[in-house]
């Protein structure tokens, strides 16, 4: 098999040591595999995505030594095909049109109704209550995966995970996933589109073979597991990476300039400095299978 990975970074801030940590992983992976490595700008979020801290992103990436192959491609480019993928679930069955506000569902959730699921925090925040369930899609709301019929539809889901933390074979577990993932929105009103969805159609549109991920979206993977097997797409291969955490141990976020690559750049680092800031020079190398 070819080895395809790719770094997708979201452009709404600097890329911090993290990042470099995903970036390299997932480049020398290909690298040593004679496969190919991709750049995607997930800019989906128009408010907050900024075409400057794209350029910032490719600039640190050049300089970290990595190469790419082919364009860059935006996801502000892709939706007509998100809308395709959303159609095509809506043909299922499998949508509703939610227009439930955050505090609706706090609410909600704080005065559960006899035989509603416990309150659960999902990869996405609170698990959704149900209340817009069977509602249809309609403009200017958000679109929600009703999760019970989603899992009906699919038998024996698994996935190849080669990480340190969770390497190995993993079974999804649908009827545990009504509790602790719900009904996630896979629209949302002011993009057409989530992250979960573009990052699913994308990784098959683009042939990713690899995926290499903090693994703070382990949760997140299994939601596009099932979103690939409804789509008929794809699986690829998940590496879920250590965190990159500051002195407190706490993992870096994007607002986390102190560690931005771009500081260290400004302050004479070197792109081997960065590699061993994030410990590339202990053996976490992962080995693609073919
Ligand atoms: N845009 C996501 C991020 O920056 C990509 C993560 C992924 O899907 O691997 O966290």
């Amino acid at each position: 098999m070819a080895v395809v990975t790719r770094f997708a970074p979201s452009p709404t801030g600097p890329l911090h040591l993290g990042h470099a940590f995903s970036a390299i992983l997932a480049h020398d992976m290909a690298r040593a595999a004679g496969g190919q490595f991709l750049i995607r700008m997930e800019d989906i979020d128009h408010q907050r995505s900024r075409p400057a801290w794209a350029d910032a992103a490719l600039d640190d990436l050049a300089w970290l030594g990595l190469t790419w192959d082919g364009p860059v491609v935006s996801q502000q480019t892709r939706l007509p095909a998100y809308r395709a993928a959303l159609d095509r679930l809506a043909q299922m069955g499998l949508l509703f049109g939610c227009s439930c506000t955050r505090g609706d569902i706090r609410a909600a959730l704080a005065a559960p109704q006899e035989g509603a699921l416990p309150f659960n925090e999902g990869p996405d925040g609170p698990v959704y209550p149900g209340t817009c369930r069977g509602k249809p899609v309609s403009d200017g709301a958000a679109i929600r995966l009703d999760l019970t019929r989603a899992v009906n539809r699919v038998r024996d889901l698994a996935f190849v995970e080669t990480g340190p933390a969770y390497g190995g074979t993993h079974a999804l577990q649908p009827l545990e996933m009504l509790s602790w993932v719900g009904d996630v929105v896979l629209a949302r009103r002011d993009m057409g589109t989530s992250y979960h969805l573009s990052v699913v159609v994308d990784d098959a549109a683009q042939g990713v073979t690899h995926i290499t991920r903090g693994e703070d979206l382990f949760d997140a993977t299994q939601i596009h597991v099932l979103l690939q097997a409804l789509l008929s797409l794809p699986t690829p291969i998940y590496h879920h990476h250590r965190l990159i955490r500051d002195d407190q141990g706490k993992r870096l976020a994007k607002r986390d300039d102190a560690r931005a690559i771009s500081k260290y750049r400004a302050e004479g680092a070197t792109p081997a400095d960065i590699r061993r800031m994030v410990g590339l020079t202990d053996p976490e190398c992962p080995q693609p299978r073919a």
